[in-house]
């Protein structure tokens, strides 16, 4: 049960997500102005509460498009960042201000499902389009030739924010997402003591994947899930990586949406 009073588990959703099939494509379809991780927040709790997954808005932004919330319906919530300005002084003694950020929950939003009014087509509230090369230009990541003589190798991703797919990849697009992954989450660059164990890279890559095929209704998601769950037998999902699996799913999603798309809902 999501009950925003006790302490969310991501590690949790994240497992159910990669272990269920067509939710999150349903989630992304219908959530996809928000974060990855408040898709997953709202996934949860229509499960929970029995409701239809549908397109998700404000009270208020319900009624700038003519619809009402039902009586009685309430309400979802969500994540969200607050920020401050903190001021303080320097070494130098000069006053200097700091933008800082915090998050908490707030439930206020609704349902298109938990509405009535003015028909709206659900359509246009879908995804249209990813593009591969704005995702690869918004992110400042190039494709490169691939120059491995291994031909096991599908992809490789390196420090300086580069990718190179296997021309013989089986699923080019799957390695794609999970090179980029890599880079998103920091695999690359090497920072003394610090080093993620090469498995959990290796997850956590292979999750992203997972993540973005399903949402984008892409194939190659049942290679990532076995591998990821073959994996998840001896182990279970450490917190910390499923933070870090949401929010680089959701800078790659974001990064490759057409402008049309691109609403800041999560700012309402
Ligand atoms: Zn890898």
């Amino acid at each position: 049960m999501t009950d925003k009073t006790q302490k969310i588990n991501f590690s949790e959703l994240l497992t159910k997500a990669v272990s269920e099939k067509g939710r999150l494509l349903e989630a992304y379809s219908a959530f996809h102005n928000y974060s990855f991780q408040n898709q997953l927040l709202a996934l949860q709790q229509c499960a929970d509460r029995g409701l239809k997954i549908s397109p998700l808005s404000t009270f208020l932004n319900w009624q700038k498009k003519g619809r009402r919330v039902k009586r009685g319906e309430k309400a979802l919530f969500l994540c969200m960042p607050v920020s401050f300005k903190k001021e303080s002084l320097n070494d130098q003694g000069e006053l200097i201000e700091e933008t800082k950020a915090f998050f908490v929950y707030r439930s206020k939003f609704f349902l298109l499902s938990q509405t009535d009014g003015q028909d709206l087509s659900e359509d246009s509230f879908r995804v249209k389009d990813w593009s591969k090369d704005d995702c690869l230009k918004s992110l400042n990541i190039s494709l490169t030739e691939f120059s491995s003589l291994s031909g096991n190798t599908q992809g490789y991703a390196t420090q300086d924010r580069k990718i190179a797919i296997n021309p013989l990849a089986q699923l080019p697009i799957k390695t794609l997402f999970h090179e980029i992954a890599h880079i998103i989450l920091g695999h690359t660059e090497s920072i003394h003591g610090l080093e993620t164990p090469t498995d959990i890279k290796e997850v956590e890559a292979e999750s992203v994947a997972l993540l973005c095929l399903t949402s984008l209704d892409l194939d190659g998601a049942e290679y990532c899930r076995g591998y990821i769950q073959h994996w998840l037998k001896d182990h279970t999902y450490p917190e910390d990586s499923a933070k870090k699996v949401l929010s680089a799913t959701d800078k790659i999603l974001k990064a490759g949406r057409n402008e049309l798309n691109k609403k800041e809902a999560d700012n309402e």
